[in-house]
Parts: C-alpha cells; sequence; structure tokens
C-alpha cells in the first residue's frame, strides 16, 4: 500500500468517518505532493506525511448563554490547531450552523499550506461555533461573543494562537470577541485580528482577501499575457471577500455581473452597483431579492429555483468565475455549464469551493484555476501586518496595506509557478500550491526535531 492510502486509512480510523471534507482536501495535497516525495526520500524518513495529516490539538467546549428572552442557550465552539512548525496558530473563526469538526479541521488543514505560502512565520488553525447570528439582536451577538471567549480564553494567545473573522465573523463580533479577551486577561494583546480601526485593526484588511484574490488573477493573467479589462465576471457570495472583489473587478475594468447569498442569486448585466449591494449585505443585512427590487434590469433568481440545486451564478456565461461563498458550492454540473459557455478561468475567493470532480473536469479542459489557498491568502497576510503593527505599536497607511498586499499575492504567484516550472506541472497551479506549502512546513518540522 501507497503512503497516500496508508495515511488516508490512518486519518479514518483515528477521525470520525463521515469527515468527508477533511478527506477530501487531505488526499488533494497528498495525490499533489508525490513528485516531491520522490525528490525528498528524507519526508518519508521522518514520517512528514503521516505527521502533517493530523491536528496538533483539537478542542472542543460548551457555550451557554442568555438570550434576549433570558433563556439558556447552548451551542457547540470549537478551535483546531492544525500545524504550528511555521509559527504561532493563525486562521479565523466562524459562525454557522453548519460548522462541524469535519469542516474546521478541512479549514485549519488547508489554512496550514495557505499560511506557508504567504512566507509569513504563521501555523494553521481554525475555530468557530455552531451558533447562527442571523436574525439576532446586537444584545444576543455581544452576549454569545462573550461566552464564546469566557469557554476558550486560555486556548489562545499572542504569541500561540491568533483568531480572525470568517463566515458570520466580521468587526462587530470580532470586537466583542476582543473586549471580553481583555476583560479575562485584564491585557490588550493582539489575539485576534481583522478588529475594527479604533481597535488597532489595520487599514486595508477589511478588502485584502477580496483585492488580493484579484491581484492574484491579475498577475497570473499578465503572465500568459492575458488582462481582466473588458472580460465579463460572474462571482458568487454577497459578503466580505465577495464584495471585494467584485470592487477591485471594477479597477481592473472588468464588468462583474453576479453576486449570491443563502437565498438566492442576481444577475445584473449592467454591472453589480456595489454600492447598493454593501447597502443591502452590509447595512440593512437583508437577502438579496431586495437588490432586484430596486436595480432596473437586474434579475434575482430564488435558490429554490436552482437547477439541480446549482447556484445559478454558474449559468451566466463568463471569462472568469470567482466562487466566493462557501465550501463545495460550485460542482460539476457547474463547471459544464461554465466550460460550455466559453470560460477562461476559475479564481477561488472560498476555501475550497470547487467540488473534487468539478476540478478534474476543469483539468481535463485545460481551463485556468487559481486555487484557494494561493489566491485567497491576501486575508491572512493583511492580518500578519495587523499583529505586527499592534505588537511594535507602530502602524501602516492604507497605501502601505495595499502596496504590501500587491507585493505578497504576486510573490505567491512567482513562488508558485517556479515551483511549476521545477517539477513540470506546466499551469497546473493546484499542484504547484501543494507542493511549495507542503514543502515549507516539512522543512520547518524536520528542523525542530521530534
Ligand atoms: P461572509 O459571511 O462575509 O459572506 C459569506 C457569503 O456567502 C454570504 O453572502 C452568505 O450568504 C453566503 N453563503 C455562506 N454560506 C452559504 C451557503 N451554504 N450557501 C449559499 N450561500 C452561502 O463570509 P466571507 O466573505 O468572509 O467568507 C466567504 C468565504 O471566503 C468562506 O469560504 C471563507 O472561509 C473564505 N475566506 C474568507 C476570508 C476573509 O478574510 N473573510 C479569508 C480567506 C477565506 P448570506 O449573506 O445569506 O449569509
Amino acid at each position: 500500500m501507497g503512503y497516500i492510502e496508508s495515511t488516508l486509512n490512518l486519518a479514518k480510523q483515528s477521525n470520525c468517518p463521515s469527515d468527508s471534507n477533511f478527506f477530501q482536501a487531505l488526499k488533494e495535497v497528498l495525490e499533489s505532493v508525490r513528485p516531491l516525495i520522490a525528490r525528498h526520500p528524507e519526508y518519508l524518513e521522518k514520517k512528514i506525511i503521516p505527521r502533517i495529516a493530523f491536528a496538533n490539538k483539537e478542542v472542543k467546549f460548551t457555550i451557554e448563554w442568555l438570550n434576549d428572552n433570558n433563556e439558556i442557550e447552548i451551542n457547540s465552539g470549537y478551535r483546531v490547531q492544525f500545524n504550528n512548525a511555521l509559527g504561532p496558530y493563525k486562521g479565523g473563526t466562524r459562525f454557522h450552523p453548519s460548522v462541524s469538526p469535519d469542516i474546521l479541521k478541512f479549514l485549519a488543514f488547508e489554512q496550514t499550506f495557505k499560511n506557508a505560502l504567504t512566507g509569513m512565520h504563521i501555523g494553521g488553525a481554525k475555530g468557530g461555533a455552531d451558533f447562527n447570528p442571523k436574525g439576532r439582536s446586537d444584545m444576543e451577538i455581544m452576549k454569545f461573543c462573550q461566552a464564546f471567549m469566557n469557554s476558550f480564553y486560555n486556548v489562545v494567545g499572542n504569541d500561540i494562537d491568533v483568531l480572525g473573522g470568517d463566515i458570520g465573523v466580521g468587526e462587530r463580533e470580532i470586537g466583542y470577541i476582543f473586549g471580553q479577551y481583555k476583560r479575562l486577561t485584564n491585557s490588550y494583546k493582539s489575539i485576534i485580528t481583522s478588529k475594527p480601526i479604533t481597535l488597532g485593526g489595520s487599514l486595508g484588511r477589511a478588502s485584502a482577501t477580496g483585492y488580493g484574490l484579484i491581484y492574484f488573477t491579475n498577475t497570473l493573467l499578465e503572465d500568459i499575457g492575458m488582462t481582466l479589462k473588458g472580460k465579463i465576471c460572474t462571482v458568487s457570495g454577497a459578503g466580505n471577500v465577495a464584495i471585494h472583489a467584485i470592487q477591485k473587478l471594477y479597477d481592473m475594468g472588468a464588468i462583474p455581473v453576479t453576486c449570491s447569498d443563502s437565498h438566492g442569486a442576481i444577475h445584473d448585466p449592467n454591472g453589480i452597483d456595489v454600492d447598493l449591494l454593501k447597502q443591502i449585505k452590509l447595512v440593512e443585512r437583508v437577502d438579496l431579492s431586495h437588490y432586484a427590487k430596486r436595480r432596473n434590469g437586474s434579475k434575482f433568481v430564488s435558490k429554490d429555483d436552482y437547477i439541480d440545486g446549482s447556484n445559478f451564478v454558474w449559468q451566466v456565461p463568463c471569462c472568469g468565475a470567482f466562487p466566493c461563498a462557501t465550501q463545495n458550492e460550485l460542482d460539476l454540473v457547474a463547471a459544464k455549464t461554465l466550460v460550455e459557455n466559453g470560460v477562461k478561468m476559475i479564481a477561488e475567493g472560498a476555501n475550497m469551493p470547487t467540488t473534487a470532480d468539478a476540478i478534474d473536469y476543469f483539468r481535463e479542459k485545460e481551463i485556468l484555476f487559481a486555487p484557494a489557498k494561493a489566491a485567497n491568502a491576501g486575508g491572512v497576510a493583511v492580518s500578519v501586518l495587523e499583529m505586527a503593527q499592534n505588537n511594535s505599536h507602530n502602524y501602516f497607511t492604507s497605501q502601505e496595506v495595499d502596496k504590501k498586499l500587491h507585493h505578497i499575492m504576486s510573490n505567491i504567484y512567482t513562488g508558485i509557478k517556479q515551483t511549476c516550472d521545477e517539477y513540470d506541472l506546466g499551469m497546473d497551479l493546484i499542484g504547484g500550491a501543494n507542493i511549495l506549502g507542503f514543502k515549507r512546513v516539512a522543512d520547518a518540522m524536520i528542523a525542530q526535531g521530534v
């Protein structure tokens, strides 16, 4: 039995057999690194493969809190500290009813290699709770965030494990989580990033993942003599990543014509109105059907009317597709429609938004593919700038942050492309990203001994 099969079997024995997202991510990375292992027998001798496939620590805790009716509610919280060979654990926090150990393990695993690709010294982690913030009052959000931090404040630390935002956790939630940490520990340590500016957040952090995604895409296209100028693009999601990706697509001269949320999708052939989108999703916090009611020429397609359950945005003909909502949201049905309609490139803003069979299909059709662990690394990179400025009591201007972000995204692309060339992978950026990220983590593990 080969090392991939034996590691997957081992992982299946010691994890829950239904951990399908985690196994999907693990299998992709292990299959990609075959050529690396062939050149580095020391990784087998030092048992790097099974060691890298297991989380260092998984913490589960119960969150008890009082809602507005003074009733006790109970949620489950988790933190997966996957690997800290390169630096303190670092990764976001997700509040969503779908949060489970499987989802967080896959996100923490991916985060480990993503963080390595930035070239910065951070390890990989992810956490969150199965709490649904939708429809909750501000007071309930605050109480939940405080109870969340009460349950595990002793697990995090400025040079141990630094949290961040993710789905359902924006500046408001981060402010409350940070405030509770400060009260409990009497310290103003930077244990969470993406903070509001007034609490020491970084200028440009909110936009970093979306902008970084488009900087990465632009560098890739320039390298092969293409441009985003004048190109029709489709985007899914209507949250932090999607909104800023749409904004930056305009800056690059592209025309983003779709977005979506958990209720349905918008097609606006004249180009998404970013101000209206922000008003609806960030200020009024209502669903996207309200966009179509206020914008002539646009249409809303309810989720119930999606064909075979596949997001409507992928049926809109485009040159570039940018999945920016959630995992496994772009499936084989969508991939076939996109290819039929002439798509040239996919760039992942969300984490693992493309299913494994859809990726295989894009590979077979030689569609350019920018994988999440590279293309959406801008957010965590700017979070490290936030940590640096908090620790040094210094700060960067928004121009400085944007310049550094642009530089980091170009460097990530260059590193991956060089790896592709070194291993004869052509434009297989998934393979290049997995090999480069894996190598950096593996070398750091070996350098530290066991
Ligand atoms: P937000 O919560 O701000 O937005 C998520 C968007 O996706 C919302 O519009 C939401 O709809 C929609 N969505 C979420 N789950 C589903 C679902 N199951 N089906 C349909 N639509 C869904 O999150 P972010 O924009 O921050 O994150 C989006 C993705 O990007 C995630 O995969 C995240 O892990 C990844 N990411 C985020 C980073 C960041 O800096 N924020 C960094 C790197 C990766 P609705 O509005 O109805 O809730």
